[in-house]
């Protein structure tokens, strides 16, 4: 198992953080490569083909946000960037450059192991060309081909406002969406900083497919960065 699994390229330049990533993933089947610089990662990244990469933006020469933006001219390989307390400017930065998700540190093997599942499930479904037709999540279930939103047997009418912006977050489940994606993908470029639209429309989809709205358990606010809808 442990030499047939996921290949994870490890971009960090910290010993312990590498220590502690090294001994979580390669108890769990994970195989790796490690590097400490940009420069290096690039290469490495070319050379192995690693299946996901776990990226520090602290790193000692390129920054991680240059390392994402350079890897994201040739390849769509999944990125989930690493930043530390402070760095939410360069964490948005590097989501809105094409990393698909984040890890502030201090994390657990836990957080690790899940944004790693969903980074991966999310390239297997991006290679096999097959878009989900439904997604379900508990008693919420949505018929991208229909276009029909249920709430256990009740069927949800959703302006087609709230409806994009729900598919948007499908297209990316599990997964951080930052607050400048949604707004360029459900309104276009020019709304990117019209945050109060995403506030509104939020509120209303909580409103129509939260049990309690107070409460989200669906879709999940990430502080300051964007939304997640949750999976499993
Ligand atoms: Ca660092």
């Amino acid at each position: 198992m442990t030499t047939s699994g996921p290949l994870v390229l490890i971009v960090e330049d910290e010993p312990q953080m590498v220590r502690f990533l090294r001994g979580s993933l390669s108890t769990h089947g994970y195989r790796l490569v490690e590097t400490g610089t940009g420069t290096d990662a690039l290469a490495q990244a070319a050379a192995r083909s690693p299946d996901v990469i776990l990226l520090d933006l602290g790193l000692p020469d390129l920054d991680g946000l240059e390392v994402t933006r350079r890897l994201r001219e040739w390849t769509t390989v999944p990125i989930i960037v690493i930043s530390a307390r402070g760095q939410d400017d360069d964490k948005i930065s590097a989501l809105d450059a094409g990393a698909d998700d984040y890890l502030t540190k201090p994390f657990s093997v836990g957080e690790l192991l899940a944004r790693i599942r969903v980074a991966l499930r999310h390239s297997a479904a991006r290679s096999a060309d097959k878009p989900e037709p439904v997604f379900r999540l508990e008693e919420l279930r949505v018929d991208l081909a229909k276009r029909q939103v249920f709430l256990g047997e009740r069927e949800v009418h959703l302006t087609p406002t709230e409806y994009k912006l729900l598919t948007v977050l499908i297209q990316h489940a599990g997964r951080v969406v930052t607050h400048r994606q949604l707004l360029k993908e459900v309104w276009g470029p020019p709304h990117t900083d019209n945050t109060q639209y995403l506030r509104v429309y939020m509120a209303q989809l909580r409103q129509k497919l939260e049990p309690n709205p107070a409460r989200p358990r669906f879709l999940i606010n990430e502080p300051g960065v964007g939304y997640r809808l949750r999976v499993g």
